[in-house]
C-alpha cells in the first residue's frame, strides 16, 4: 500500500470512528500523533477525494466545513452558539421529486441544515 492511500484510509477510519462531525483540522490534530508526516493540506485533499467517491459527506463549506462518514439518510443541526453539528435522524421523503418539479436539470441529492441552539448551550444560557 502506498503512503498516500494509507493516509487516506487513516482519515476515513478516523471519521468513521467519531460522531462529532469534525472539521479537517480536528481530524488532522487527532491523526498527527500517529502520522507525523501528515499535513493539513493532505487531510483536505483526502477529504475531498472521499467526498467525490461518495464515501463521506461535507456539511457547510470553507474552513468551517465539517465531515460525516455516516451515509445513512439523516439531516444535521448546526448550533450557532458552539458550532457543533448534531444528527437529526429524519427522512425528507419526496423532497427530490418536489425539487425536480421546479428545476429543469437533474437532481442527485439534497441536504438540509437546521440551525439553532443545542441543549448544552440552551442550558448555559438559561443558567445565567
Ligand atoms: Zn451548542
Ligand atoms: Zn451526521
Amino acid at each position: 500500500m502506498t503512503k498516500h492511500s494509507r493516509q487516506r484510509d487513516a482519515v476515513y477510519d478516523n471519521l468513521c470512528l467519531r460522531k462529532d462531525h469534525p472539521t479537517a483540522e480536528e481530524i488532522y490534530l487527532s491523526l498527527k500523533p500517529i502520522l507525523p508526516t501528515l499535513s493539513l493540506a493532505t487531510v483536505y485533499r483526502n477529504l475531498s477525494m472521499l467526498e467525490d467517491e461518495g464515501k463521506i459527506i461535507r456539511i457547510g463549506s470553507g474552513g468551517t466545513a465539517r465531515y460525516d462518514a455516516d451515509m445513512s439518510e439523516h439531516q444535521h443541526l448546526l448550533c450557532e452558539k458552539c458550532g457543533k453539528v448534531f444528527d437529526i435522524m429524519i427522512k425528507c421523503d419526496g423532497i427530490i421529486d418536489k425539487g425536480a418539479e421546479k428545476f429543469n436539470g437533474k437532481i442527485d441529492s439534497y441536504s438540509v441544515l437546521y440551525k439553532g441552539c443545542c441543549s448544552d448551550c440552551l442550558g448555559k444560557t438559561n443558567n445565567i
